[in-house]
Order: structure tokens, then C-alpha cells, then sequence
């Protein structure tokens, strides 16, 4: 805030009025200045804030915008930073016209990667979350079989998560066989899963506001040879990924180790999206692992390393796991075998 020349931010992103104050409702702002942090919620959410967020001073309002710019008039700051991706035109007009003296600036690179490193207590419940989320996949593999439908076992995953003490779902578990596993961001369909192709089941748990990331693919029966053959690659890919990742590495790096270990072996265009991305209070967030990205790997991140091979009309193999860089190199918070599975 310093760098940028505020005294006042005002935070709308509501993962990040979480992860700066503890209040995990579903709408509110929060007023950070040197000397307090305000954070403003409407009637539902009075009792739940000062409960959440005991450090903060609490203010209920009756109308959001009004609210909010009642308080920043009172705290009589005239430059103030904002969110320009969690801010509608609407929702920023209404209050720039309430404040016509204000000049509002975007925030510099801090902003993007504020929540990148993780705390201590941030690792342990990623951990926590990782470990019911694990424990969750390996039941439900047990009752895995030929003719069950994808959208029978996605919703047995999403029930024994929660059963095994996840609050809910980090996103829809995604299990898609044969064709639909081509698509890497396929739905869970109606159809019904066969021996012979591939599966793949991306799931990810939420507990105590951290989400989970992970992709198995398996088989059932025989594995035909040009899918173990296409399973190998991509597994190759994944593990010299992990094996490849030092602190201060560019996240570019990364991505282009495991992309040219998948060309090699000729399945260049078939890797059709990035290697990973960011996990914590949002189940995609920074840093990104693409070739775009610009980031710097640096300990205390947690980002997955999803390589993927997909062929157009006939199926795909994703391996997901998801990893804290720590000063040593790569520690998975995902601990699911990724070998090669037949049921
Ligand atoms: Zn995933
Ligand atoms: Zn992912």
C-alpha cells in the first residue's frame, strides 16, 4: 500500500477479505488502513463477523455502497486502492459517484500473489483437507466398477468427502471415461463407464475454507497397450516435473520441462492446457504454471503439476497431484498412488 501511495484499501474479493480477516461470509467489503481494518457486512452477517474477525473493527450496513462510503468519508482518505476483478462497473460507479473527491488506484504486482505463500496454519489445513480428501478417493475406488455411471461416482466421491469431514466440494467432481475423457474439462455424464478405456476422476474437497486439486486416471480390465503407452508419457512428465522444481525457478520452467518431455515422445499437441496452477482459498489462483506465466516459484507456494494427454474422439490421461514447494524442492499434499491402475 506504501509502494502504491495509499492509506486506504478497500477489499472486495471476498477470498481475500477472508484470508486478511477470518469472516467467511458470502458478501462484505474490508477498509484497510495503518491503524484498523473495517470490515463491513450487512444484517445477516453482524454476529458471524465479530465472531470470525475479533481483530476488526465491525460496521453493518443497510446499503452496501452507502455503507461503505459513509466509512471511507469518516476515515477521510482521498486516494484509495481497490480491486478492479472482484469490483462490477455497477457496484464502482455507484460508489465513485457517492465519492466524487476520491481518486481510486489499482493495486501494483503485490496484489496478484497476496495470498501466494502459505502460512503455517495455512499448510496445516491444506494438509488436514488433502488427508479427508485422500482417505475419501480411496472408498469410493473400492466400489469402482464396469456399467456404474460417471455421475453415480462422482457422486459417491462428493459424499464420502464430505462423510470423511470435508465441509463440501472445491468444484463438481469431474469423472469422465472413453470419449469424454478427451475433453479436459469434461462433466460428469450419464454415460456408463467400460473396461478397456480410460477414466479419469478430478476431484478436490474444501475444509475450513482451503481446497484441494487432484487428477487419478485409471483403467478397468485390460489396459490396451497404446494407453499404457500414453499413461507412461504422461506420468514421466509428471514426476520429472516434481523431481524438476527448486525454489526460484520460473514457473515458465516448469511448464516447459514437462511440456518438451511430452513432445519428445510425440504427443506435443495433445497437451492442450497449462501445468498447473496455484490452490488455497481458491481452488485456481496464483501462481499460474504456464508458459505466459511470469511468476517465480518460491517456498511456502502450493500449485499442482497436471500434465495431460488427450486424443480427440477417443479418450485422455490427466495425472494431478498437488505440491508445497518447500526450500528442498517439491512436497506432495496429495498422497494417491498415481501408478498405473487396472480394477
Ligand atoms: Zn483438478
Ligand atoms: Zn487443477
Amino acid at each position: 500500500m506504501a509502494r502504491d501511495r495509499v492509506r486506504c484499501f478497500l477489499f472486495t474479493d471476498l477470498a481475500n477479505v477472508f484470508y486478511l480477516s477470518g469472516f467467511r461470509g458470502t458478501d462484505g467489503a474490508l477498509l484497510v488502513t495503518p491503524k484498523e481494518t473495517v470490515l463491513l457486512v450487512d444484517g445477516r452477517y453482524g454476529t458471524q463477523a465479530r465472531r470470525q474477525a475479533p481483530h476488526c473493527r465491525v460496521i453493518v450496513y443497510a446499503a452496501k455502497v452507502s455503507g461503505i462510503a459513509g466509512e471511507i468519508r469518516k476515515l477521510g482518505c482521498s486516494r484509495i486502492g481497490f480491486e478492479p476483478g472482484a469490483a462490477t462497473v455497477a457496484f464502482h460507479e455507484s460508489l465513485s459517484g457517492e465519492l466524487p473527491n476520491v481518486s481510486w488506484v489499482r493495486p501494483s504486482e503485490w496484489h496478484a500473489s497476496l495470498r501466494a505463500i502459505k502460512d503455517p496454519t495455512e499448510i496445516r489445513l491444506m494438509r488436514r483437507a488433502n488427508r479427508i480428501v485422500d482417505r475419501a478417493f480411496r472408498e469410493t475406488l473400492r466400489r469402482i466398477r464396469p456399467g456404474l455411471t460417471e455421475r453415480e461416482i462422482a457422486l459417491d466421491l462428493e459424499s464420502e468427502m464430505r462423510r470423511m469431514g470435508a465441509e463440501g466440494v472445491a468444484f463438481p467432481v469431474s469423472v469422465a471415461g472413453g470419449e469424454n475423457s478427451s475433453l479436459p474439462h469434461a462433466r460428469s455424464e450419464n454415460r456408463r463407464i467400460r473396461k478397456g478405456e480410460p477414466i479419469f476422476i478430478d476431484f478436490g474437497g474444501c475444509f475450513e475454507g482451503y481446497q484441494t486439486d487432484q487428477t487419478v486416471t485409471l483403467f478397468l480390465g485390460n489396459i490396451p497397450s497404446r494407453w499404457r503407452e500414453i499413461y507412461s508419457v504422461v506420468k514421466e512428465a509428471h514426476d520429472l516435473a516434481i523431481s524438476s522444481v527448486k525454489p526460484g525457478m520460473r514457473a515458465s520452467e516448469l511448464d516447459g520441462i514437462a511440456r518438451e518431455c511430452i513432445a519428445r515422445r510425440g504427443f506435443g499437441e495433445t497437451f492442450s492446457h497449462s501445468l498447473g496452477h496455484g490452490v488455497g482459498i481458491e481452488i485456481h489462483e496464483y501462481p499460474s504454471v504456464s508458459v505466459r506465466s511470469e511468476a517465480r516459484l518460491r517456498p511456502g507456494m502450493v500449485f499442482t503439476v497436471e500434465p495431460g494427454i488427450y486424443i480427440a474422439g477417443e479418450g485422455g490421461v490427466r495425472i494431478e497431484d498437488t505440491i508445497l514447494l518447500t526450500p528442498r524442492g517439491a512436497e506432495p499434499l496429495t498422497s494417491v498412488d498415481k501408478v498405473l491402475r487396472a480394477r
